[in-house]
């Protein structure tokens, strides 16, 4: 078991893939990319299956495959191949813009992959396009109802961005009501690439939940687990739920139960910290496992309590970050 200096058991990893992207979501990048890494600074598909092995070894039972967008790697099906089969290992799942996963869906099934979040922060064409600078609204809604058709646990992440796409939030819960699916709105965070001047939220969780309250006000909390990072409720009448995701204000920290690791190998035991090792060069040398062992041992027994506290690790750069490179 991987216990950290504050007693939480960390049995959640989020393995990023790589750090570049089909989409250009304005909160998340500016509109010309990030400086991506070239491919030798990646981690390769045999380091993320031996890294996964290991920290699989030491407790994790749970990973969220994430990127940047993790089907542009065209070999991500030999890592989920290879997770499939991994003893120990009870939750795969997938984080997606969903642009790409079409002729990946039939696999993903037989291999028992059916959790996948999909992003989508507007169901307006015309504003998914102003949000995310790309012309791929029709292929990302079809893909998505093929996934809920298809039987997979869909949860769709929309972030809530002042100015932009709250006259969605109302309409996509309405698109939604007869499927099976998990709406979750989220709070934005300040990881953009340094685009945006980032001085507070308008739409906190709170505000979030006013606004749907008075839309819907037949509505009723539902029990989640402890380590859940969304408030869950379901409006009378509809199929699925909807979640709120309190990300920027950070009242979930308490019971964090995850460790993420970069497309590049870096180990970051908290979004708003500061990376704590890097594993790319351990795993390409002698005695990888003992190595890369210790260095996540010692990574998760220096973690910050809260996110607030994280923060305090970086100067002001922590907003030059972008969510594509960090694994979001
Ligand atoms: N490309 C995939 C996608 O968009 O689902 C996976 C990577 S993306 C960085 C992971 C998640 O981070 C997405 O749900 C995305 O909406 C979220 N995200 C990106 N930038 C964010 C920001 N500034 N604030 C809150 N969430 C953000
Ligand atoms: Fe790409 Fe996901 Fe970032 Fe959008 S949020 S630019 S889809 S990595």
């Amino acid at each position: 078991m991987l216990i950290d200096n504050h007693n939480r058991n960390i049995n959640y990893l989020r393995l990023a893939v790589t750090d570049r992207c089909n989409l250009r979501c304005n909160y998340c990048m500016p509109s010309e990319g990030i400086d991506f890494v070239k491919n030798d600074k990646l981690l390769t598909i045999d380091e993320l299956i031996s890294v996964s092995e290991i920290l699989v070894g030491q407790g994790i039972d749970k990973i969220r495959i994430t990127g940047g967008e993790p089907f542009v790697r065209k070999d991500l099906m030999v890592l989920l191949r290879a997770l499939s089969k991994m003893t120990g290992l009870n939750d795969i799942s997938v984080t997606t813009n969903a642009t790409l996963i079409g002729p990946y869906i039939d696999e993903l099934k037989e291999l028992g992959i059916k959790n996948v979040n999909v992003s989508l922060d507007s169901i307006n064409k015309e504003t998914f396009e102003r949000i995310t600078r790309r012309d791929q609204f029709d292929t990302v809604h079809n893909n998505l109802i093929r996934l809920i058709t298809e039987g997979f646990n869909v949860r769709i992440n929309f972030i809530v961005l002042d100015g932009q796409n709250e006259q969605d939030m109302i309409p996509i819960l309405e698109v939604m009501k007869h499927y099976n699916v998990s709406v979750r709105f989220l709070e934005e965070m300040p990881f953009n690439g340094g685009t945006k001047n980032f001085s507070g939220i308008k739409w906190h969780h709170k505000a979030i939940l006013d606004h749907v309250a008075q839309a819907y006000p037949e509505f009723e909390k539902l029990e989640s687990p402890k380590t859940s990072t969304s408030v869950n409720y379901k409006i009378k009448g509809h199929a699925g739920t909807f979640g709120i995701i309190p990300s920027f204000t950070r009242t979930f920290c308490g019971s964090c139960n995850r460790l993420r690791i970069t497309a590049t190998g870096d180990v970051i035991t908290c979004l708003y910290g500061k990376p704590k090792a890097n594993v790319r060069d351990i795993v390409r040398g002698e005695s990888a496992k003992e190595n890369i062992e210790k260095t996540i041992l010692k990574a998760i027994g220096t973690r910050a309590k809260t996110g607030f506290e994280a923060q305090k690790e970086h100067s002001q750069t922590v907003f030059d970050n972008s969510m594509t490179s960090i694994g979001g």
